[in-house]
């Protein structure tokens, strides 16, 4: 990556791991329990090259981290303003579920939490879940530059029988008339979306396409167009990391989006995409390390896009 070196990064790697044992990993997903708490693997991508630390190759899924690409699915479908008639771009101030933030103006306030993230995939179009769902899966196999990608169907089966919280947010937005159709079927498709098994190595690429304009940097196809883009980008700074998300613009200042798998999807403009992966969770359940990691990485190469 030119400024920092693959010891230099484990290093990093290594001093952030730390910071695990203050965490705690998610288990209202049942299957989500068995992680090991202390791994912390990175993933870095700048044009063609690649740097990692840690297992950049071990797999986990997206969960929230799923959102971003469910929203750029419906940006490039409909346009900016049909997609923003059902759902907002402001931040919240309670966590990725919240039921009482949820709304604002009589619709739920971003595409990052829950209440949002379920207006949008309601909003994908296709025949059933499988052509929903293999939209979805050949988006992020196209920006991951991987064609093995899939879905951990235990993972998705178990939050599908857990998913209370969000089914009671699914029949709420009914009533605001901001989804229609079978929520089972949504919750289903919701469920998969979250359970897309990538590594930290995919998520780094991923990201690095929204660095590059959604521009693949292997082949120069548009994947995305740089409108979209740029929205989606946008919308992670504001609200990626929910009510922490004006902290770690201070702290951090890269768009990023993190998942309760610990996950953590960062992009540096037109510089670099970042894929992190460390299971146990902060009070903002996010990457407690991870976040460490990608505030000390950030602070180091100076990456905050809020100063040159
Ligand atoms: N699948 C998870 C849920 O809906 C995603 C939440 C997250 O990663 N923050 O609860």
């Amino acid at each position: 990556m030119g400024y920092i070196s693959e010891t230099e990064l484990s290093d990093l790697v290594e001093q952030a791991k730390d910071y695990a044992s203050e965490g705690k990993v998610a288990d209202y997903i049942p299957a989500l329990k068995y992680a090991n708490k202390r791994d912390l693997s990175i993933a870095m991508v700048s044009g063609n090259d690649m740097l990692a630390a840690g297992a950049p190759e071990q797999p986990f899924t997206l969960q929230s981290v799923s959102k971003i690409l469910t929203f750029a699915i419906v940006l490039d479908d409909l346009g900016f303003d049909p997609v923003y008639q059902k759902v907002g771009v402001e931040p919240s101030t309670k966590s990725f579920n919240t039921v009482t933030e949820s709304y604002n103006h009589n619709k739920p306030l971003n595409p990052m939490i829950n209440a949002g993230a379920l207006a949008v995939t309601n909003m994908i179009s296709g025949k059933g879940t499988a052509e929903k769902l293999e939209k979805i899966l050949t988006l992020v196999r196209r920006m991951a530059g991987n064609p093995a990608i899939e879905v951990n169907s235990s993972v998705a089966s178990s939050e599908f029988e857990t998913a209370h919280v969000n089914r009671a947010l699914c029949y709420l937005l009914k009533s605001k008339d901001i989804i229609t159709g079978d929520v089972d079927e949504l919750m289903d498709l919701y469920c998969r979306q979250c359970a897309i098994e990538v590594s930290c190595q995919d998520l780094a690429r991923i990201a690095y396409v929204l660095a590059n304009n959604g521009v693949d940097p292997d082949t120069n196809e548009e994947i995305l167009p740089s409108s979209v883009a740029r929205i989606v980008t946008t919308t992670m700074a504001m609200c990626g990391m929910y009510n922490a998300s004006g902290e770690f613009a201070v702290n951090v200042g890269v768009p990023a989006k993190s998942g309760v798998s610990g996950a953590i999807l960062a992009v540096v403009p037109g510089k670099m995409g970042i894929g992190i992966y460390g299971p146990s969770l902060d009070a903002d359940s996010i990457s407690i390390a991870g976040r460490q990691l990608l505030q000390q990485l950030a602070s180091r190469l100076k990456l905050s896009i809020f100063q040159t």
